[in-house]
């Protein structure tokens, strides 16, 4: 636990000075303060450029209630039950100001507050002064409010000087703290991804002692959560670390393989893959790594099922995703895709007939592709079948047929009814 800060204004460093903000945080700022009310960049984005990192997003924080801060946008609108906030937009971005609030203790109950048996806040609209908003704030780290009008820094948990250090330090007991909302122990492991910062002992000791609490999280929040951890940039490394600290079965449904599994060797290609692939700039879906994530699931699932057949293939993959929407509630649009690029790993390994040219026609075409690629990447018994496929779009019809022709007569025969990822995990 760390130490209130009494001189909380800080000396504000070159980089905070110096750097360029959103326009539209800075007119809301100028607008706030011209009505009288206090307001401040917050958050993120002052932790990432201390960091030396770009922000993702400019958050502020005002003494004005969400109501107030309605009237003085024009193009705002007030979200949340749990945690009301406002959104404020111009054409091209989206300013989230949140209202300062108080912390509560323990039992304390009312109707903007509200905690459970456990202690997790259910309802956090207790509105508070500047030092107050501070103590609810999760990590010393993310609670350095930046006037960027009068290039003040106020820094009441000594955030700058743990920046410098690079490690993260709960603002107050993280027990309590992780008690009150279980995702911060999800939230200390991103942070640290994120940032490369160490992880302070008691927030470590937290996370293993609290981290059962995350089965109580509405699987919404969690696949809010799911997507930060795993869709920017630091996946595998998240990874790695919610499955040192027991809690990723709370956001994936799967055994937790061993290090030369079929299954864990799939699961890490698929998150370098889609690090490798953000890092690129390119497009990620959270339905691809899902897929690829309960891919061994879904074999195991489908052994049960004594699954050597197409109709019982399906209600693996219907019950697979039923598993996980227990987790997180992965959105419906979701479904389908996953679906596919699962159900085509059967026609891409069979290609029986005139489907191989079908499926080349297929919407999720390359996305089954790309994952069978992964699959053989993973797996010690590759059959060539990904070569094949490359070179089966490559070439041209002509080509295409005598490939086709050479498949049959290399199979002589029926083709093998077993599908030849069953044996990937036996
Ligand atoms: P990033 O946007 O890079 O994920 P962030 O720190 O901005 O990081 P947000 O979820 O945008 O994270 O939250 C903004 C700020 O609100 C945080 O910096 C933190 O001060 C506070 N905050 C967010 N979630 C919590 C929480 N669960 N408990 C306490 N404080 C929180
Ligand atoms: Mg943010």
């Amino acid at each position: 636990m760390n130490k209130i800060n009494k001189q909380s204004k800080t000396k504000t460093p070159k980089v905070l000075r110096e750097s360029k903000f959103s326009p539209l945080s800075i007119e809301i700022i100028k607008k706030l303060n011209k009505s009288g009310f206090q307001a401040y960049l917050v958050g993120g984005c002052v932790r990432d450029l201390l960091a030396g990192i770009k922000p993702k997003d400019f958050d502020v924080s005002t003494n004005a209630t969400p109501e107030e801060v309605r009237k003085i946008f024009r193009s705002s609108r007030i979200i949340g039950k749990r945690f009301r906030l406002v959104h404020v937009f111009s054409r091209n971005e989206l300013i989230e100001v949140s209202t300062f609030r108080a912390n509560i203790s323990r039992d304390e109950n009312t109707s903007e507050v509200l905690k459970d048996s456990e202690g997790k806040i259910l309802r956090d609209n207790v509105w508070g002064t500047l030092e107050e908003d501070c103590i609810r704030r999760d990590f010393s780290i993310n609670a350095l409010y930046f006037d960027p009008l009068q290039n003040l820094l106020y820094d009441f948990h000594n955030g700058l000087h743990h920046i410098q250090k690079k490690l993260l330090v709960s603002i107050g007991d993280p027990q309590l703290r992780f008690e009150e909302d279980p995702v911060r122990s999800l939230r200390a492991i991103r942070f640290s991804s994120k940032l490369n910062f160490k992880i302070s002992n008691d927030v470590k000791k937290a996370i293993y002692e609290k981290g059962h609490l995350l089965g109580n999280i509405s699987n919404a929040r969690m696949f809010d959560e799911f997507c930060k951890i795993f869709l920017t940039k630091h996946a595998i490394d998240n990874f790695k670390k919610l499955n040192s600290f027991g809690v990723i079965k709370y956001l994936i449904n799967s055994e937790t393989y061993n290090e030369h599994s079929f299954g864990l060797k799939l699961q890490h290609a698929a998150l370098i893959n889609t690090d490798n692939r953000l890092k690129a700039s390119k497009s990620v879906t959270p339905g691809f790594l899902i897929a690829a994530l309960l891919w061994p699931r879904l074999i195991d699932v489908s052994k049960e099922n004594g699954g050597l057949n197409l109709r019982k293939f399906f209600r693996s993959m219907d019950r697979t995703i039923r598993e996980q929407q227990v987790l997180t509630a992965v959105p419906r649009k979701f479904h389908g895709y996953i679906k596919d690029i699962w159900s085509l790993q059967l026609k891409l390994e069979t290609r029986l007939g005139h489907q191989p040219y079908k499926i080349l026609n297929h919407p999720r075409f390359r996305a089954a592709y790309d994952f069978l690629l992964l699959r053989e990447e993973a797996s010690e018994d590759t059959q060539g079948i990904g070569n094949w496929w490359t070179h089966f779009q490559k070439v041209n019809r002509p080509a295409k047929i005598e490939l086709l022709k050479k498949l049959r007569e290399s199979r002589n025969g029926p083709v093998e009814k077993k599908f030849g990822f069953l044996k990937e995990l036996s």
